[in-house]
């Protein structure tokens, strides 16, 4: 029997992405490579409890939720990860999205099964733990987001998406301002200023007051 570590599940808004919006049951899963300044998941640091693959399958599929995400954490890291993956997305009118935090073999995500891949900026303090073949690796349906604290973010953002021509590469791609700490506004206008094919994204679930 395969289990994963578990931090929680939760239903709620889907805050980020392109289903931004939607209800979306949650699979957060425990442990985390990384130590982002902002992050506000700290509790996923902790080892989590083994639950068992088929379970959370079980519970995906009789939320009435459309979509169901599969976070962390890093949920890369696990060894179960993929078939967790694989039993989601096989189960009937959910679409099944995945948020990792670039610094592990994107690959390892099934084919059906939609990435939503972080890029570390200088402001997180990570930004030299992403692994750039994850950029090769980027498929059509695949979406990309940057968490962005200052304006040096912005600069530094915005030159990997033209180096990269990640635009092109993949289904969107995101700029996020760190929530209480970047004004969305100033972060608009410079988007507005430069004419990017990058969106801004507000935490939505954040502006909600919601998980
Ligand atoms: S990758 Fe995500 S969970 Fe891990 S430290 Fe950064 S923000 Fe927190």
């Amino acid at each position: 029997m395969t289990t994963v570590s578990l931090c929680e599940t939760f239903t709620s808004i889907q805050g980020e992405s392109s289903w931004v919006g939607l209800s979306c049951f949650f699979i957060r899963l425990a442990g985390c490579n990384l130590r982002c300044r902002y992050c506000d998941t700290a509790c996923a640091y902790a080892d989590g409890r083994p639950v068992a693959v088929r379970e959370l399958v079980a519970q995906a599929g009789a939320s009435p939720a459309p979509l169901v995400e599969i976070t962390g954490g890093e949920p890369l890291l696990q060894a179960g990860f993929r078939e967790l993956s694989l039993g989601l997305r096989d189960l009937a009118g959910k679409r099944v999205l995945v948020e990792t935090n670039g610094s592990m073999d994107i690959s390892l995500a099934p084919e059906r099964v939609i990435v939503i891949m972080d890029v570390k900026c200088p402001g997180s303090g990570q930004d030299r733990a992403m692994d750039l073949r994850n950029v090769e690796r980027l498929r059509p349906c695949d979406e990309v987001k940057f968490v962005l604290t200052d304006e040096r973010d912005y600069d530094w953002a915005r030159r990997f998406v033209e180096e990269h021509r990640l635009t092109s590469r993949c289904n969107a791609v995101f700029f996020s301002p760190v929530f209480g700490v970047l004004d969305p506004k100033r972060l608009a206008e410079w988007i507005v200023r430069d004419g990017l094919s990058a969106r801004l994204q507000a935490q939505f679930h954040k502006v909600l007051g919601v998980p």
